[in-house]
């Protein structure tokens, strides 16, 4: 197992750094084990990529990338084993190979298993994630292994953790048969897509929108399962559509320093890259998840119920829309779905969902974009739900009032590791714990 000493580690983007004395980069079960016994104070992280300071900034940790095998198959329930430090992408190229589709897959593929569950990640017109586990194995603060399976009450706590309770070790995804989608993309205005939701969620199976702010327009992805010979009459746009991150990147340069620069690069970027229409198909993967990123970005994330969506949506357009404040966000704003499910952490908690994303493309500057404290403020007053992974500025007092087993998470947590072990100080902030 190497280690290195008493050096930096930088975020994805090097918005957070942190000192530490020792980092581990492990390959082994028991390298995991034995590190995480004998450390006073130990953080793990996966490729880096969350906005939130939820990865470092205690004195030992674990780089978990190299532990990264798949571990078995079972063809007749469609699952596959593996250990947690696996890049989604070397992931679900296996579960292709096999026929098989995790069936709700986020908009990377860079980042770890292990991250990614962590951090309740999802994609749209599914569950998160971890929805699909049906096996953890987690090494808890001594050392020691506890398997948590479908049927045990604790899973739901440990489908999205944070990596509070323990590190995921390895985890049991049970996939469903891979299938083809046939997709239709193209900007509609906002009074057209915004009602249509509750009817699109019926009849397709996958529902994505692409938030244009200031120009009331979405860029609407909808896919329908199809037979995989099915002909289609394919359009992929002009050939130009794929300079639109460069695009974007020049047109927000000096967007920091004058905020309302971003109303007419909006407008620009949505002619030149957002007007045409498209039609594809291909599996989840293939025809819908970005495989490549030219540059950095900084995200804050916010997810409402279903029902209250339109209202908050009206009401943060409305704001952004005022010019009496620097609340320009840039392009896109991704607009996504989920179902209901029992996790305790999860955005989904016992409702149907929607998510929004809130990007700046300037990541050097995201501490003076304003729009991520308007979408918070907007998005609190109807119980809005951040994304862990993402900015946010809540902590527990807000979160209690948020997520209905918030308080009972605390108590598991405190329980299993009483001395803080695995808090550093964004999380024991989160939780309202001296670290
Ligand atoms: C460009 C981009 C696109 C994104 N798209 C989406 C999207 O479509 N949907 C979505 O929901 N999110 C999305 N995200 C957020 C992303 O999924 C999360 O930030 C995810 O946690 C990143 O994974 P990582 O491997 O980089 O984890 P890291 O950032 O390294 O770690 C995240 C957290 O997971 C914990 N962790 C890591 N490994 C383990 C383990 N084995 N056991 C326990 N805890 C562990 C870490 O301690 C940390 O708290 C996106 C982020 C970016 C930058």
């Amino acid at each position: 197992m190497i280690k290195e000493k008493e050096s930096v580690w930088t975020s994805w983007n090097e918005n957070i750094k942190h000192p530490f004395k020792e980092l581990f980069f492990v390959k082994t079960e028991e390298d995991l084990q034995k590190v995480i016994r004998e450390a006073e104070k130990v953080r793990f992280f996966g490729n880096k990529q969350s906005s939130a300071d939820i990865c470092a900034g205690v004195a030992s940790l674990i780089d978990i990338r190299e532990y990264d095998q798949i571990l078995s198959y079972n063809d007749n329930n469609r699952e596959i084993t593996v250990q947690a430090g696996i890049k989604l992408q070397d992931l679900i190229e296996a579960v292709e190979a096999k026929g098989w589709c995790i069936p709700c897959l986020p908009d990377i593929n860079t980042i770890t298993l292990g991250g990614a569950l962590a951090t309740g990640t999802h994609g749209t017109s599914g569950k998160i994630m971890a929805d699909y586990v049906v096996e953890f194995r987690v090494i808890n603060t001594d050392g020691t292994i506890t398997v948590i399976s479908e049927g045990d009450e604790l899973i739901d706590t440990y489908r999205v953790s944070l990596g509070v309770l323990g590190v995921i070790s390895t985890v049991k995804i049970r996939c469903v048969e891979n299938y083809t989608l046939h997709l239709h993309e193209g900007p509609e205005k906002d009074n057209v897509w915004l009602p249509r939701i509750k009817s699109d969620l019926k009849k397709y199976e996958f529902l994505r929108i692409l938030w244009l702010p200031h120009t009331d327009t979405g860029y609407v992805i909808r896919g329908k399962k199809i037979d995989p010979e099915t002909p289609i009459q394919e359009n992929l746009g002009p050939a130009y559509l794929k300079h639109r991150r460069t695009a974007s990147k020049i047109l927000y340069k000096y967007s920091h320093k004058f905020p309302w620069i971003t109303y007419i690069a909006n407008n620009i970027l949505y002619k030149a890259f957002f007007s045409s229409k498209k039609e594809h198909k291909g599996s989840l993967y293939q025809a819908t998840v970005t495989k490549s990123r030219g540059s950095t970005i900084e995200l804050a994330e916010w997810t409402i119920a279903l029902d209250k969506f339109p209202q908050a949506f009206e009401e943060l357009k409305k704001v952004i829309n005022s010019w009496k404040n620097d609340s320009f966000i840039h392009i896109p704003m991704d607009v996504r779905f989920l179902s209901a499910d029992k996790s305790w952490l999860s955005y989904a908690y016992k409702q149907d969902t929607v998510t929004l994303g809130c990007v700046t493309r300037n990541a050097p500057t995201a501490d003076t974009y304003e729009a991520f404290h308007t979408i918070e403020e907007v998005f609190l007053k109807y119980g809005g739900r951040p994304h862990w992974a993402k900015r946010f500025k809540a902590k527990d007092e807000e979160l209690n009032k948020l997520y209905p087993k918030w308080n009972e998470f605390k108590e598991l947590r405190k329980k299993l590791d009483p001395t803080n072990k695995f808090l550093n100080g964004y999380l024991g902030k989160l939780f309202n714990e001296e670290v």
